[in-house]
């Protein structure tokens, strides 16, 4: 009988059945990139809401800023307060040594990123960071392809681009053992200068050999026609940096401007709170998420 009153509450998990349950139902999961405290219960309010699963992003520059256990615990915290799913990812690990630190400290899902190694050695230290991670119950994203643009100190530059190859991308979860797949298909980081040229074609191949969820980088600043299309296409998760970013800085300016004698750190925090939680919720509707907890 008791059952029958319990709330169940998700609180924090890993990525893998709100991927895999992505990939099935055709919506996408949004993967925000948080920058501190606020950014972060932006997320986990705007996914609240919505009732939305979401995924919280850091930065391994946001790690360094922050310290491990500090945004573990916010984020277990935080996820606790919800009746939605709400998983941590590190962001682009390119240091084993980061990667293996966020394993233990108690992130729920990693990226490692060794796409700009030769094939091989992405192998290699992709199944090596899955091995790992996989005994704490870990999940992990790899990167298959050369994604453009810039993300932290990572620079692509348009000569190094690699298209994912959708036969490769086989091999390479086979091999690997990888529980999702970030791959390029013409997305890049940063902001782009003009609509950029997806590979649609190259993205649903990848989606029906691959078996995988799969992950596009870099959607800040596309369309909503182009977002549709990639969800169409079949991605599972999109990740939202470089917008989050902007909207931060940008709040905290017209905050500043329209209260120019006001000292009151609380009043203009909840203000970007709300601003950077409205353009997650944005997201969320857009990528279907919503309704899908
Ligand atoms: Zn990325």
């Amino acid at each position: 009988m008791f059952t029958m009153f319990m709330v169940v509450f998700m609180v924090y998990v890993n990525t893998k059945s709100m991927l895999l349950k992505a990939g099935q139902e055709q919506y996408v999961v949004g993967a925000f990139n948080i920058v501190n405290h606020t950014s972060m219960v932006s997320v986990v309010e705007a996914a609240a809401e919505e009732k939305s699963p979401a995924i919280i992003q850091t930065s391994t520059k946001t790690v360094a800023a922050m310290g491990y256990k500090v945004l573990v615990d916010l984020a277990k915290d935080l996820a606790a307060e919800t009746d939605v799913p709400i998983a941590l990812n590190l962001d682009h690990g390119t240091d084993i040594q980061v990667i293996e630190s966020c394993i233990q400290h108690g992130w729920s899902s990693v990226m490692v990123d060794g796409s700009s190694l030769p094939y091989d050695q992405n192998v290699e230290m992709t199944a090596k960071v899955v091995r790992m991670a996989h005994r704490k119950g870990v999940t992990v994203e790899g990167e298959l392809g050369h994604i453009g643009g810039t993300e932290e100190d990572i620079q692509v530059g348009q000569e190094d681009v690699v298209l994912t190859d959708p036969q490769k991308a086989i091999d390479f979860y086979q091999k690997t053992k990888v529980d999702s797949l970030a791959v390029a298909i013409g997305t890049a980081h940063g902001l782009y200068k003009g609509e950029p040229k997806l590979d649609y074609h190259r993205l649903a191949a990848i989606v029906n050999k691959a078996k995988i969820p799969i992950v596009i980088h870099g959607c800040s600043g596309l369309s909503n026609e182009v977002l549709a299309k990639i969800r169409a296409c079949g991605a599972a998760k999109m990740n939202i940096s470089t917008e989050i970013k902007h909207k931060y800085i940008d709040a905290c300016d017209i905050y500043i401007r329209q209260h120019p004698q006001e000292y009151e750190p609380v009043k203009k925090i909840a203000f970007v709170k709300e601003e950077v939680k409205q353009l997650v919720k944005a997201y969320i509707k857009i990528f279907g998420s919503a309704n899908k907890a």
